[in-house]
């Protein structure tokens, strides 16, 4: 429930009157405790990988006499080293969405092509769990959009779909359009998420179950920014999901004006 917080101030009128002036604060208020939980969660957040580098460097001090050991201290500096700088990097992507409400520099975006790229960079993760990516597109499918905001948006979903799902499943991604709406669907047979959980996922840092994020390499910023990445494209993301039976994720955004989007795939000389 949402919490006013007020001020008032009384000030005095001729006459014996009195002027209460009420000033509603709520908003201002709230946006400054998401900005301190964010920093607060930031903190918390880096020290994992940061302690777990200064660990790992200590042991191979100790262990400076044993170059096997030392090799292998290294190898998990190096996987150390990458969890940091993704949480960086998705850090600074999402405080940027966050800022901007508005794309910068928005262009035509086939949806297509987008999210064969993003399966293509997903393709060796899949293969190590044995997990068959399935693709149907739909070449109309166009957004007036930033390609790299929208990149990163559906690897997060296909990311996900993988690392929550068991060996030898499928991972479904299909795009459509009807009615002037780009759908993306990315369907998984994995762990599902209660009804719950759903409500929670999309928000910064949540997970439902920390240690297996953290395991599969994940920073608890990749649903947040797919919500954020959707809102600035005018659209949503909605899940569906069954415990034990997979999830659905849908992108939903509105579709480039067709005029718009012929005009750009057929470019005139003129
Ligand atoms: P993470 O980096 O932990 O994956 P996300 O923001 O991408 O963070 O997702 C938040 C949480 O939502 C995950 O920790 C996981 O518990 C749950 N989740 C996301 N995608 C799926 C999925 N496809 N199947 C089951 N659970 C999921």
């Amino acid at each position: 429930p949402a919490r006013l917080t007020v001020r008032a101030r009384v000030a005095p009128l001729s006459g014996g009157l009195l002027l209460l002036l009420v000033e509603d604060r709520t908003a201002a208020h709230r946006v400054e405790e998401v900005r301190r939980d964010f920093v607060a969660n930031v903190s918390h957040e880096l020290k994992t990988p940061v302690g777990g580098l200064s660990l790992l460097a200590e042991a191979v001090q100790d262990a400076s006499d044993d170059p096997a050991a030392v090799q292998r201290f290294a190898a998990r500096m190096q996987v150390e080293a990458g969890r940091l700088s993704r949480l960086v990097q998705e850090i600074v992507d999402l405080s940027r969405l966050q800022v901007a409400d508005t794309l910068h520099a928005p262009q035509m975006v086939s949806i297509d092509e987008v999210v064969a790229e993003a399966v293509d960079r997903c393709r060796l993760v899949a293969a190590a769990k044995d997990v068959e990516l399935a693709v149907s597109g739909d070449p109309a499918a166009r957004v007036f959009g930033d390609r790299d905001l929208l990149m990163t948006a559906l690897r997060n979903l296909v990311d996900n779909a993988i690392a929550y799902s068991g060996h030898g499943t499928r991972v479904a991604v299909a795009v459509t359009l009807h009615h002037g709406l780009v759908e993306v669907q990315v369907s998984d047979q994995g762990v599902g998420i209660s009804e719950e959980e759903q409500v929670r996922i999309f928000e910064r840092f949540y997970r439902v179950d920390p240690a297996r994020s953290r395991s599969t390499g994940g920073t608890g910023l990749g649903l947040a920014i797919v919500k954020h990445v959707s809102a600035n494209h005018g659209g949503e993301v909605t899940v569906w999901s069954q415990p034990g039976q997979g999830s659905t994720f849908t992108m939903r955004l509105p579709a480039a004006p067709t005029d718009l989007a012929e005009s750009t795939a057929h470019p005139t000389n003129q």
